[in-house]
């Protein structure tokens, strides 16, 4: 079932009473940066909406947007009741049956009109706030059948909230504010950016987590791992984001305020500062070439990352373009995305891997709550099993890279005969086009190596390919067996373990052996602490977010790869990641400090 998430831009009456003192609460930067704003508060987990006062002369609008979303919400209902299989028909039908009396209930649709004109409120919230009322009546029923009855109503919210949500959104919460929340999607951060948010803080997430991947790629700074954050902070409060130390203060001092301003203030110009600067090739001080890729997703980051030297695109996830459209994109949709940043990188290829979703990412009849979403149908098993989708991103790649660098890149791989198996689906997709003598190109195909069973079949794989692709976010977190997106378990996640060392080594020596390239693309390539280590393992191509290139632009060109090699050498003897930590800041303390600020010399273990 889909949760949703609601924002509310008024103010709401906190759960705990306000205490107007001063507090410091401590979780995990995640993304560097000062920031001062007024909070915007985040509900829900998977769709967003905010309540919102409109003028009357919207609500004419608004009411033929609710009335159009009934219509839609019904059709899709009948649709799917005609698609289902004689043999699954009772149950199902009889589900989907009583979702449609729902929403022929003039009573219910009557009284959300009713919200919209006498409140002035948008759709989403009295879609939210009727039907809440209706479920709580439910529950308090006696008896259990129709007690259970709330789900249904549950299911046909959520698919009107869906709906109207798959419009772009009319109304956005207010500039510049803090978006505080129990967890935000990269799809509402996406949205919401449009609103220019200042900071973000949550209760749930990681360093590697795409949401957070996408706030450092946006400049935004975030904080999270803040326990019961939401039951602190009300929309309105004043709140200082210190994306430096992980900290946030609630109800500032004058004193605190006046500080952070000139924090906010300098981290604002080194962002401008750092674009100034252009870059060549680049080498370490002993002349071996390294290059830099970027990890974006929009043709305005990529000509930022050009900017910082940047050549071309080494992680392009496709799945981005899934929230921006709240659902799969058309075929032609994806030509133009595609076209559009090959046509930027040029020369430079554009590394475009194929939709990285879960099944709970997916709208519609195929989206499902799973137990374990990053060891469930994911990647590029999604994409061999509804290969219906698969194959029109296939078809929308080739067709892009007609005369353009495209290569396509496949997630999650974890045995060979999900590429063989892609290959074949790809070939049938090239006869295809020929047969329509529609003009495509021929891309090179690559495997994101990320799962363990990929490290330990990295010849195999790469004998199959065109490239390697590492992605350490993942491959850390199925290494380690410890959730990326889960604070709790942040000191878990260690980069440096003695496996995560070994297993890349494995897979560079797979790329070198079968003449190939490996491009590193996980997190861990845009930190200035652990890129000299992926050097002495043998990586020469690194792709990071836009904002990190001219940091690690400045450790490569500063160190000799033959000092790489030698700390790769006597970490290679540890046998825990505190030990190679530890020895990896001793060195860089001893070597190479005067390229360091002193925070990068933290290790990050998250
Ligand atoms: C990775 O897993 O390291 C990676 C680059 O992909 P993502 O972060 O999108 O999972
Ligand atoms: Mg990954």
């Amino acid at each position: 079932m889909t949760k949703m998430i609601v924002y509310d831009v008024t103010t709401q009456a906190s759960p705990l009473k306000r205490k107007n003192v001063e507090t410091e609460l401590f979780g995990q930067a995640v993304s560097r940066g000062v920031a001062i704003g007024k909070v915007t508060w985040l509900y829900g987990q998977k769709r967003q909406f905010y309540r919102i006062n409109l003028n009357e002369n919207q609500i004419e609008g608004e009411l033929r947007r609710f009335r159009g979303a009934v219509s839609l919400a019904k059709r899709q209902i009948k649709k799917i009741a005609s698609q289902t299989s004689e043999s699954a028909r009772t149950n199902k039908t009889t589900i989907l049956d009583a979702h449609l009396l729902i929403l022929e209930d003039k009573s219910l649709t009557t009284k959300i009109a009713d919200n919209i004109k006498l409140r002035k409120v948008n759709a989403e919230w009295a879609v939210k706030v009727v039907t809440e009322t209706y479920i709580a009546d439910y529950k308090s029923i006696n008896s259990t059948y129709l007690r259970e009855r709330y789900i249904d109503l549950e299911d046909v919210s959520n698919r009107l909230l869906t709906v109207l949500g798959g419009e772009k959104p009319e109304f956005l919460p207010h500039k510049n504010a803090i978006i505080v929340a129990k967890d935000l999607k990269p799809s509402s951060l996406i949205e919401l950016s449009q609103s220019s948010p200042k900071a973000i803080i949550t209760e749930r997430g990681g360093w590697t987590s795409h949401t957070f991947i996408l706030a450092r790629e946006m400049d935004l700074p975030a904080v999270t791992g803040i326990d019961g954050v939401l039951q602190q902070i009300e929309t309105g409060d004043e709140v200082i984001v210190d994306g430096y130390n992980g900290k946030i203060i609630l109800y500032p001092t004058e004193k605190n305020l006046r500080e952070y301003k000139i924090a906010a203030k300098k981290f604002k110009s080194v962002k401008v500062e750092s674009l100034k600067t252009a870059g060549g090739k680049l080498k370490t001080l002993d002349g071996r070439n390294i290059i830099i890729r970027a990890n974006v997703d929009s043709p305005q980051n990529f000509l930022k990352a050009e900017r910082v030297g940047a050549r071309g695109i080494g992680l392009y996830r496709s799945e981005f373009l899934f929230n921006q459209y709240k659902d799969f994109p058309s075929e032609q949709q994806q030509i133009n995305a595609y076209q559009k940043i090959a046509q930027l990188v040029a020369e430079e290829a554009v590394h475009i891997r194929t939709f990285d979703l879960n099944v709970e990412n997916l709208t519609g009849e195929h989206s499902e709550k799973e137990q374990n979403p990053a060891l469930g149908l994911r990647g590029i098993r999604l994409g061999l099993l509804h290969t219906e989708q698969f194959r029109i991103q296939l078809r929308a790649l080739l067709q892009a890279s007609a005369g353009s660098k495209i290569a396509i890149v496949l997630p999650m791989i974890s045995d060979v005969s999900e590429i063989i198996l892609a290959k074949k689906i790809l070939q049938e997709e090239k006869e295809n086009l020929r047969k329509r003598k529609i003009e495509f190109g021929n891309p090179p195909l690559g495997a994101m190596i990320e799962v363990p069973a990929a490290v330990f079949t990295a010849d195999d794989i790469a004998r199959e390919v065109d490239f390697l692709s590492l992605g350490t976010n993942d491959l850390v977190q199925y290494i380690l067996a410890v959730d990326r997106d889960n604070p709790a378990v942040a000191d878990w996640f260690r980069t440096l373990h003695p496996a995560i060392i070994r297993a890349i080594k494995t897979v560079l020596a797979a790329a070198e052996n079968n003449d190939i390239p490996a491009i590193v693309c996980g997190e861990m390539a845009g930190s200035p602490f652990y890129a000299p280590i992926l050097i002495g393992l043998g990586a020469k191509v690194l792709s990071m977010n836009v904002n990190s290139i001219l940091r690690v632009r400045k450790i490569v060109s500063g160190i000799a790869f033959e000092e790489t090699q030698e700390i790769v050498k006597t970490i290679e003897k540890c046998r825990t990641a505190d030990e190679i930590e530890d020895l990896v800041r001793n060195y860089f303390v001893e070597k190479w400090s005067h390229l360091f600020s002193s925070d990068i010399l933290t290790p990050r273990k998250s």
